[in-house]
């Protein structure tokens, strides 16, 4: 594991599976947690400089999605609070993702020194820009479905960063595991998020984060293009030019499985009408310049569900 970004508030943890990202925010209120990962020996080095920051202040974790690598360090951690969409919580197949972990864990011999359980959650996120309030710490959430359905972001604002979960990836297209209308979906919704809350910063799952509004727009129009020219290749049968994807995203001999499935899922959804194909289709309409002056005074309601 290594630490790939600090400053006062942020420190962003790597592990060395999958480079996934965990991010330890501090402010004077609080310790936020997102996504405790991976390794055993990694989740632990984070719960250490979580325990040795923390004082008096409220421990929260948040979870982005409800993937196994998202999941495993949970338990690691004794947190005040537990953040999650309102689809996270209600997931009908908890234990399928627990286990996806006991696989992961059995398949590298790893044993973990707490128990592996699926989070259980205080605040749930049922719909978009559902703010929560610790102290001056002030967050907005919005529901991220399209990579799993359960998918959410969180925004901190005096930070100024989002914490997108497995979207704007530098090192993986996008991964489709619920649905590539949600997906899009989610990406369109991205400016908007970025016009209510103004961040600058946004830190994916997996790679490195992107520090300038300019990077993750990039990698937005990129995750976008990747989706139309696949969804080209289903509609007219014209074979989709992966070579395109291996100058562009490395790990290619375990990418490739991901964007077979990725032709799979969106296949079946051609046949089942859930979209179609304009030859006249052009990206252009996702890149209308979007509104950069500062919104921070918008007033939205506080009122999300918390038990
Ligand atoms: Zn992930």
């Amino acid at each position: 594991m290594q630490i790939i970004f600090r400053d006062p508030g942020v420190t962003i943890f790597q592990s060395a599976l999958f480079q996934t990202n965990t991010t330890v925010i501090r402010t004077d209120d609080a310790v936020i947690v997102v996504d405790p990962a991976l390794l055993p020996d990694e989740v632990l080095e984070i719960r250490r400089y979580v325990d040795t920051i923390r004082g008096k202040r409220h421990l929260s974790l948040i979870f982005t999605h409800s993937d196994y690598d998202h999941i495993a360090g949970y338990k690691a951690f004794n947190p005040d609070r537990v953040f999650m969409s309102k689809v996270m919580a209600e997931n009908p197949d908890k234990e399928q993702a627990l286990e996806a972990v006991r696989k992961f864990d059995d398949d590298f011999y790893i044993t973990r020194p707490y128990p592996i359980q699926y989070p259980e959650g205080s605040f749930f996120v049922f719909r978009d820009g559902v703010q929560y309030r610790q102290g001056h710490t002030k967050m907005t959430f919005y529901q991220a479905p399209g990579h799993t359905a359960d998918g959410m972001m969180v925004v901190i604002w005096q930070l100024g960063i989002c914490i997108a979960g497995d979207y704007l990836s530098n090192i993986e297209f996008p991964f489709i595991y619920d649905s590539s209308n949600a997906y899009v979906e989610t990406l369109e919704k991205l400016t908007l998020i970025h016009d209510r809350n103004w961040f600058t910063k946004l830190i994916p799952g997996h790679g490195d984060p992107s520090m300038t509004i300019n990077e993750w727009l990039k990698r937005r129009t990129e995750a976008l293009a990747y989706i139309f020219a696949l969804r080209e290749s289903i509609a007219t049968k014209v074979p989709f030019d992966e070579n395109s994807l291996w100058d562009r995203y490395p790990f290619k001999r375990s990418l490739q499985e991901e964007h077979r499935k990725n032709l799979a899922l969106m296949t079946r959804e051609y046949e089942q009408g859930l979209w179609t194909w304009d030859p006249d289709f052009s990206l252009d309409k996702f890149e209308e310049p979007f509104e950069m002056d500062n919104k921070n005074n918008l007033v939205f309601e506080a009122d999300a569900e918390e038990e």
